[in-house]
């Protein structure tokens, strides 16, 4: 059964205006549509709240959850917006708040190492700073200009450099967070290791802002490798591009990312950012391979190996990598919108060993539903996490949500007898919340529930997102 909320009442109001001023508590309808949605484009999932509160800081933050837990009234947290499991939307009604003033980066100290940044800062500022002074901030999803650092800490967010420094979970020393009750609370530590009681900032990351709402971070940064290739390795045929991947993990080679791009998003990227001539644009599979050194000589070595690996595994043709094929790989996402202004964009991942047979499978079940255009894929592979595309284009919405469906139930059960997950990066939000409750293990789920009931007992942050409270 669900929980009952109260809608958002003048006291309520009130009480938040008190404590974040008149003009950061937004009830107008104009202004309340912008925040009805995240990246989610079918308007059958839109929700819009019933007032946004955009706060200074962690205190009037915590004020905000206390007063949702006096009025029962539910909270989703927003930062980027950018969220394709449909977390920032507010399904069960409530206020959002924006984290967006919260903007601060407060001390980059490159001695020892660390930036620490308040929730709100963007991801790509985080990671040019850290550029300009010769450090390199290692998280990095496609979507970092527009992201915000607490977005990626509350999904976890992956990216192309995961293959080589982990994700976001690898990249935080502490957080500072309010608690779904309202207090303010530190934990983690600048440590390199530590084994003193729980590991509570792993617990938060990932909890995609239902178990605290993240409002300071410690970050760790990285030494800069001096030496950089970008290596485009293009196949005729996905399981020779695909076989590639353990040979190459296998011989140390230790690259920053190997990412994949079937030829509808070689095509569909190639046209979105109207890149002329891209290579093998009618046929060619991408995989794009970065290798970073601190030695020059140690580059010349890994290229000619990497060189040697791709062209065994019967590359058609061995490329460097400039500018523009990056610019099409960090456009996939966007380039889905030239084909249908419908789309779904899915997450699974598998043990890296069993993406070339997942990949198969998909693309097998994919040709048994009758889909507008064929299921199209890109993939961090050196991760093992796929991004499936769905197009809806115009499919009625009966047959779409059938197909839809039942696709998802095939893919899922096999990525799962992989040893897969749901997903990789991206979360499950209120889009996949029904699949969680149907492919987690029943003991995992209820610990899950038993941990958010601890943290949150009234419900209030996030209702309707990963699992069932
Ligand atoms: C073009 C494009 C490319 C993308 N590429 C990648 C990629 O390479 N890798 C990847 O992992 N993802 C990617 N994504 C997905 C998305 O960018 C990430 O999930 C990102 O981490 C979300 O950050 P955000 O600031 O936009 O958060 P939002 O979308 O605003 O929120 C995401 C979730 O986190 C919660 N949340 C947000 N801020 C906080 C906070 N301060 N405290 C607690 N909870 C919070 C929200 O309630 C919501 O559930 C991409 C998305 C797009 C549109």
């Amino acid at each position: 059964m669900m929980k009952e909320y109260n809608s958002v009442s003048e006291p309520f109001l009130a009480d938040v205006r008190a404590v974040v001023g008149d003009a950061n508590v937004f009830t107008e309808p104009e202004k309340l549509e912008q925040y009805k949605t995240d990246e989610e484009y079918d308007p059958r999932r839109f929700r819009v709240p019933e007032a946004v509160v955009r706060p200074a800081n962690a205190e009037e933050i915590a004020a905000v959850v206390k007063l949702c837990n006096k009025y029962n009234v539910p909270l989703t947290v927003r930062s980027g917006g950018t969220s394709l499991a449909d977390g920032a939307i507010a399904v069960c009604g409530g206020i959002v708040l924006l984290m967006e003033r919260l903007n601060k980066i407060i001390e980059m100290n490159t001695e020892a190492m660390y930036v620490v940044a308040e929730a709100g800062v963007r991801t790509v500022d985080i990671q040019k700073m850290a550029n300009e002074a010769g450090y390199l901030y290692a998280g990095d999803p496609c979507s970092a200009e527009s992201c915000l650092i607490g977005g990626n800490l509350a999904t976890n967010a992956g990216g192309s450099k995961a293959v080589r420094y982990g994700v976001t979970r690898n990249q935080v020393y502490s957080l500072e967070m309010v608690t779904p009750t309202g207090e303010i609370v530190e934990v983690g530590s600048r440590l390199k290791k530590c084994s003193t009681g729980y590991c509570m900032e792993q617990l938060v990351m990932g909890s995609e802002g239902t178990l605290g709402i993240i409002t300071k971070v410690t970050l760790k940064l990285q030494p800069m490798p001096p030496y950089r290739f970008d290596l485009l390795a293009v196949f005729d045929d996905p399981f020779k591009a695909l076989d590639v991947v353990p040979k190459i993990m296998q011989a140390g080679l230790n690259p920053t990312s190997m990412e994949y791009m079937d030829n509808s998003y070689v095509r569909a990227c190639a046209d979105y950012i109207e890149f002329k001539g891209a290579p093998h644009y009618e046929d060619g599979i991408y995989v794009i391979i970065t290798v970073e050194t601190f030695s020059e000589d140690e580059l010349d070595m890994k290229m000619e190996q990497l060189d040697e690996l791709c062209e065994a595994a019967g590359a058609v043709e061995v490329l460097e990598a400039d500018d523009r094929i990056w610019a099409m790989r960090r456009n996939c996402q966007e380039s889905i919108s030239l084909v249908s202004k419908v789309s779904l964009t899915d997450d699974v991942v598998v043990p890296v060993d069993r993406i070339a047979p997942t990949i198969k499978e998909i693309m097998h079940i994919g040709s048994k539903y009758p889909f507008p255009i064929p299921v199209k894929i890109n993939a961090h592979i050196g991760d093992g996490n796929l991004h499936i595309v769905l197009c809806k284009c115009d499919l009625d919405d009966a047959t779409w949500e059938k197909i839809v469906h039942d696709f998802h139930e095939e893919v899922y059960a096999y990525a799962y007898a992989q040893g897969g997950r749901l997903a990789g990066e991206h979360g499950i939000g209120a889009k996949k919340l029904a699949y969680m409750e149907e492919f987690t293990p029943a003991g995992e789920l209820e610990l899950m529930r038993r941990i958010k009931l601890a943290w949150d007992p009234n419900l209030i942050l996030n209702p309707g997102k990963v699992f069932n409270a």
